[in-house]
């Protein structure tokens, strides 16, 4: 469910229509409510406390949509972050998240980045590789600190809604086999810097089947049990993100009661706090990529629909070959006709579909890239010297620019000439 409906023949964001914002900031911009994202956020929490699970650690993956306001949104209702960098670590800070509810994943932290995260007291690393563990151990001595760590383990389970976005099988860069884990666990409960507090495992991303998913996590618990049997303390099972949302083409994820269900079923008889990191279902039908018509283009046998949105500010069409639903702002009648919906820029992928049937469009008209909340903006850049995209948080019926859109002075300002030149 979104809070993105027509209401008196205008598509809204909450109370507000999106033309308005499109007047008032200009397009491309993207617009995200805020009743959408708290939505989502509470009715994963209360699945999970439903289905028995006690006093989960939602831990949002800052990296679906790291914009500060949205992080702040979900933190006021509870909810931790997920990061994968020092900046990500940063803004959840600023963000407001305590660092007792942030969880640092990722295969390459720095030296630099692990000492920051010490420093600022979250609550965990996850560390991906022996390497990696070696060297929180040793960061957190010179830091006279002791760091929380989990192991991150690949399950070995395919899951996820596309070969980029599949994390759990074997060969995936992520985290360690379960036979490496038990060792790292039993090494890292001896090492100075370090205490082990859990395991923790992430096996893809816009997963709609509960299988696999079920699959992973009791082979998860099977792990808990073999530590504790082995007489290491483990206190926290992190399960990851992963639940797909719906994009239209794809199969209808399942409920977060389904999902909740399945998580008390496969961690029955376990003793340990339950982490969770979702990011693409709180955030993604939460978010439009709003833009204009700039021109129709009528080739003898094709229909193009060109506009001033390009693969620049949403990738996920030319990387993953996503589908996004996209609905006219102010819909006339009328047959609907087949468009290649296409940006401006000079590359062939920026092509956001082929032959999708919509109702008539002619130029100036609004359109909005639904399902664009995560891994939209997140994922945008200036490639063609186009600003960066902004973005727009409604609330009710009011709305703030919580990214504006940077001048061209403001972008090319960011650049030094090298001295000789
Ligand atoms: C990307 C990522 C997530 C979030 O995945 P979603 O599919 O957006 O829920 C969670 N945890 C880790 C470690 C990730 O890399």
């Amino acid at each position: 469910m979104n809070h993105f409906e027509l209401r008196d023949g205008e598509l809204h964001c909450e109370d507000v229509p999106l033309a308005r914002i499109a007047e008032a900031v200009g397009t491309p911009v993207y617009v995200y409510s805020s009743a959408t994202l708290e939505r989502h956020f509470t009715v994963l929490r209360d699945a999970l406390t439903g289905a028995g699970v006690r006093d989960p650690l939602i831990a949002y993956a800052v990296k679906a949509n790291p914009n500060i306001a949205v992080i702040r949104t979900l933190a006021r209702l509870g909810a931790g972050a997920d990061v994968v960098s020092e900046g990500e670590v940063r803004r959840a800070l600023a963000a407001g998240v305590p660092p007792e509810r942030i969880v640092f994943s990722g295969v390459g932290k720095t030296e630099g980045e692990i000492a920051f995260a010490l420093k600022a007291g979250v609550a965990e690393i996850n560390v991906e590789s022996e390497p990696e563990l070696d060297l929180v151990n040793r960061v957190a001595q010179d830091l006279g600190v002791r760091a929380e760590i989990a192991i991150r383990v690949n399950p070995d389970v395919g899951a996820g809604g596309h070969d980029k976005i599949s994390t759990g099988k074997a060969d995936s860069k992520f985290g360690v086999s379960f036979s490496e884990a038990e060792r790292l666990y039993a090494k890292a409960s001896n090492l100075a810097g370090v205490r082990p507090v859990g395991v923790a495992c992430h096996i893809g991303s816009q997963i709609t089947d509960l299988a696999p998913m079920e699959e992973a996590f009791v082979k998860m618990r099977g792990l808990v049990q073999r530590l504790q049997s082995e007489g290491l303390r483990v206190e926290r099972l992190d399960l990851g993100g992963g639940l797909g949302v719906p994009y239209f083409n794809q199969p209808e994820p399942p409920s977060p009661g389904d999902y909740a269900a399945m998580i008390a079923r496969a961690t029955s008889g376990l003793d340990v706090g339950l982490a969770f990191e979702p990011g693409r279902m709180i955030a993604a039908n939460a978010g439009v990529l709003l833009s204009r018509v700039v021109h129709v283009h009528q080739r003898p046998d094709r229909r193009f629909l060109v506009l001033d949105a390009a693969m620049n500010d949403l990738l996920r069409p030319a990387m993953y070959d996503a589908y996004h639903d996209i609905r006219p702002v102010n819909p006339r009648g009328g047959e609907a006709q087949a468009y290649d919906v296409v940006g401006p820029v000079c590359e062939t992928g920026d092509t956001f579909t082929r032959d999708r049937k919509l109702p008539p469009l002619a130029r100036g008209d609004l359109v909005a890239f639904m399902t664009a909340g995560a891994y939209g903006a997140a994922m945008s850049s200036e490639y063609n010297s186009r600003p960066l995209v902004p973005e727009v948080l409604v609330k009710g019926g009011e709305f703030a620019v919580v990214r504006p859109r940077p001048s061209y002075d403001d972008m090319l300002a960011r650049e030094t000439p090298a001295p000789w030149l």
